[in-house]
């Protein structure tokens, strides 16, 4: 290489999390959506965050002039930056970008959205949705989808990347100077995620529709990485020694671009900003570009479909991070690696568990065979994903917080290693001791594995998930239960007003007495079944007042979770959620649910449903064990439920479901690993529902509309009614099940649950009339997509009439 880069520092993590350590970012950018305050106030905080942050990090231990502290703020996602940072704004919103002309702001160039109108993408305006929200690979993070046409506007227009880069560099307060490592979305990925969007006169309901035939984003490369190539040029100019782009499309086989046009990209993209932007071979001279480190963080670079890892080690770039928590790396050299820093992702970004050192020592050294120019300790993923310190939790038992990292814990982790790598297992002997001392204190900690949990699911057999004949069972369940045909239901939840969130908090405070509580949930109950009754629905609900959180709401009451009072993670723009940590054998001392479900039931003559949540969503919306397999603790949380179904049961209830909207989502990335999860995630389903008597009917609630992958596994779940999200995608979902062979009953969304719009009477007809007309009538169920709990009582009202005397219409018919 004909120009020396200033070398990557040693010691680095991938990203760090944005929301600040007491949400300031959230607070800040809600109170400037409010109106509260303006959109200057809303900069200067975040200016601040950044700066604190990015010295806090130093402080940590992270060095400050070698580019080890990530640039990851965003005001709200890291997908919707790369689209303002590219101008690449879907028609619908082409008025909020800026004509050019100056106005004073800081925003002014052609092409560029002001911080409100970025916003406006994210939440839409009026009658313009929003950019649709989707998962992170395989994380509980949702990012927007760029909407990428052949005629959508693609450049460098907004250079917020490199101010907020001098910013820090070069701080106005005088203060201490960082010079960080700016993070994006790599251009491959981007395009990678982004939707087809039709070329100017997409329709605004289907953004998609009117995409050319055979048109795929990928197609607009040139045009993102000629943008990145000026971007790279101006952090170079700004005196940027490093820049990061993640690329982790290399590590999904779920995208629909065979693995070979990918790497085609890759190499295309990285041809053009890696060695186009350096003097040419054997020149000598500066290179117009900082250098590049690409990450490719949430799993293994290679698989059957190709490897990731030699093709971007036969690019130009000078660094690579790979994920060595979820994925590996061949034990010999690696062409063109010899050029590199290999960034070791040893420190998991995804869960908050403390590491071995010894162990991940082990791994660093043996990293000396690839044979890479040097070797960098990292973290798996960006820390985006883990709170911010376990410092921060009074209330955690004290053991357990010893087991614990959260992301400064984790950001020292790779300082000692680092430090371990250079000069050696002693130079760290103190910090190794209490690491191991830590592992060992875990591992033998009472709860941890707790003999009568182990031997119960040991002792499981196949007769333990397997149900009686679909057929019998739908008899018996019809003679007990007297349906009509079509009959209506909801999906569980109802409005969750502000009197009923002051009540629960004021109960958690100790401010209300545990009878003030029951009486005011018992109350609420009351109404919602008697709201039910009149609007006539078939299969009533208690309606969920009782729940924060349908997660948190088992995890509280299980033996085996720990639940935090500031370990927030974003979940999406200012969303946070605060994921329950499953740290030992899952065990139910009491009932979870009963109470409450009886008491609705004792109040109506028409059957109530009892309403959980799955073994598979428990577990993908906690932080979960890394010393037991997946699938192992599935089925004790399976039998935790189990015996829950028994005594909903006991009290009389005969309906029950068990909600599993996260069945798809914690779909490995990999091909490969499918079948096995799909294996366990299936059984523990049938684990927590196969104990029901014949004559109970079991329901489960799917939260997606795109099936593709997971179709089977809906079947094999052996639930009597299954409700999935249905009414933007036109009940497609009907024909599927259908096609494949699935013949239980099925309640497919007939509303879109969303958006306060309330459906009319012959928009619900029409969907009920075409679900039924794709399947038996006779297994038809009518529901609205989801739970109601985000809504209205007026809307909700309003609907449901709608949703009852449609399906009454369509009855009629039959
Ligand atoms: N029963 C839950 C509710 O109605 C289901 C929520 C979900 O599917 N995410 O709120
Ligand atoms: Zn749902």
């Amino acid at each position: 290489m004909a120009v020396e880069f200033t070398p990557l520092s040693p010691a680095t993590i991938l990203g760090y999390p944005r929301i600040g350590r007491r949400r300031e970012l959230k607070r800040a950018v809600e109170a400037s959506w409010a109106g509260r305050t303006t959109i200057d106030e809303l900069e200067t905080t975040a200016r601040d965050l950044r700066l604190a942050t990015a010295r806090h990090l130093v402080d940590l231990g992270l060095d400050a002039e070698t580019a080890a502290v990530p640039g990851s703020f965003s005001f709200y996602d890291q997908v919707l930056d790369a689209v303002a940072l590219l101008g690449a704004v879907p028609e619908r919103f082409r008025d909020l970008v800026s004509t050019g002309v100056s106005t004073g702001s800081t925003n002014e160039s052609e092409g560029a959205l002001s911080l409100e109108g970025y916003f406006t993408l994210a939440r839409g305006e009026g009658d313009k949705p929003p950019l649709e929200m989707t998962k992170w690979f395989d994380t509980n993070y949702h990012y927007l989808v760029p909407e990428i046409g052949p005629d959508t506007p693609i450049g460098f227009v907004d250079d917020r990347v490199v101010r907020e880069f001098t910013e820090l560099a070069h701080p106005a307060d005088g203060g201490h100077a960082v010079v960080t490592r700016p993070v994006l979305v790599g251009p491959v990925t981007f395009l990678l995620l982004s939707k087809a969007a039709g070329p100017s006169r997409g329709s605004q309901a289907h953004p998609a529709a009117g995409a050319p035939d055979g048109f795929h984003p990928l197609d607009r490369l040139d045009d993102v990485v000629d943008a990145y190539a000026d971007l790279l040029r101006a952090l170079a100019a700004a005196g940027a020694p490093w820049v990061q782009l993640d690329e982790p499309a290399l590590v999904t086989d779920l995208l629909d671009v065979p693995f070979d046009e990918v790497a085609d990209a890759v190499r295309r993209a990285y041809a053009r900003l890696a060695t186009d932007l350096s003097p040419a071979a054997g020149a000598t001279g500066t290179a117009e570009r900082p250098a590049i480190l690409v990450t490719a963080p949430y799993g293994d670079l290679r698989s059957e479909a190709g490897d990731g890892l030699a093709l971007l080690a036969g690019t130009d770039v000078e660094a690579i991070a790979v994920d060595l928590v979820r994925g590996a790396v061949p034990a010999g050299p690696v062409p063109g690696l010899e050029t590199k820093t290999l960034v070791a992702g040893v420190i998991d970004g995804h869960n908050i568990w403390r590491a071995d050192l010894d162990a991940r020592l082990a791994t660093l050294d043996g990293l000396s065979a690839l044979g890479s120019g040097a070797v960098a300790v990292g973290t798996s993923t960006s820390l985006l994903h883990v709170p911010h310190d376990v410092g921060d939790e009074p209330r955690l038992d004290p053991d357990l917080k010893t087991w614990l990292a959260f992301a400064d814990q984790k950001v020292a982790e790779v300082v000692t290693l680092a430090t371990g790598l250079a000069a050696g297992r002693t130079a760290v002997a103190g910090a190794l001791d209490e690491s191991t001392a830590a592992v060992r204190s875990r591992a033998q900690a009472p709860g941890v594995v707790v003999p009568e949990v182990r031997d119960r699911t040991a002792a499981l057999t196949p007769a333990d998930v397997e149900r009686a004949p679909y057929a019998e069972r739908a008899a018996a369940q019809q003679a007990r239960l007297g349906l009509p045909p079509l009959p209506t239901t909801t999906i569980g939840s109802f409005p969750q007003t502000a009197e009923i969130r002051r009540t629960r908090a004021s109960w958690a405070r100790g401010e209300l007495s545990d009878a003030e509580y029951t009486a005011a949930m018992r109350a609420e109950i009351a109404s919602t079944v008697a709201l039910q009754e009149e609007l006539g629905l078939d299969v009533l609900v208690h309606g969920e007042p009782e729940r924060n959180d349908m997660v948190q709401y088992f995890a509280e009451q299980l033996d085996g979770f720990a639940t935090t009072v500031h370990g927030w993670v974003q979940s999406y723009g200012s969303r946070c959620v605060r994921p329950p940590i499953l740290w030992g054998d899952v065990s139910r001392p009491a009932p979870l649910t009963v109470e409450w479900t009886a008491y609705a039931a004792s109040l109506t003559g028409r059957p109530v449903k009892g309403m959980l949540t799955g073994p598979v969503t428990i577990l993908a919306w906690s932080f979960v064990r890394d010393d037991l397999p997946l699938g192992d603790t599935a089925d004790q949380v399976a039998l935790a439920l189990r015996d829950e179904v028994r005594d909903l049961e006991g009290a009389g209830v005969g309906v029950v479901q068990v909600d599993e909207p996260a069945l798809r989502e914690l779909l490995p990335l990999r091909r490969s690993a499918h079948a096995g999860y799909l294996d366990w995630s299936v059984r523990s389903f049938r684990l927590s529902t196969a104990g029901a008597d014949i004559a109970t009917q079991v329901h489960t609630h799917l939260c997606y509309s795109e099936f593709g992958q997971v179709i089977g596994a809906i079947d094999g779940l052996d639930a009597d009614v299954t409700s999935v999200e249905a009414a933007r995608s036109r009940m497609e979902i009907v024909p599927e099940l259908a096609d494949a062979g699935y013949a239980r009953g099925i309640g497919p969304g007939v509303y879109d649950i969303h958006s306060p719009r309330v459906p009319s009477v012959e928009e619900v007809t029409e969907l009920v009339t075409l679900a039924a007309k794709s399947i038996d009538p006779r297994l038809v169920w009518v529901n609205p997509d989801c739970g109601l709990k985000t809504r209205g009582y007026a809307e909700t009202t309003e609907s449901l009439r709608n949703l009852v005397t449609a399906a009454r219409s369509v009855r009629a018919t039959l």
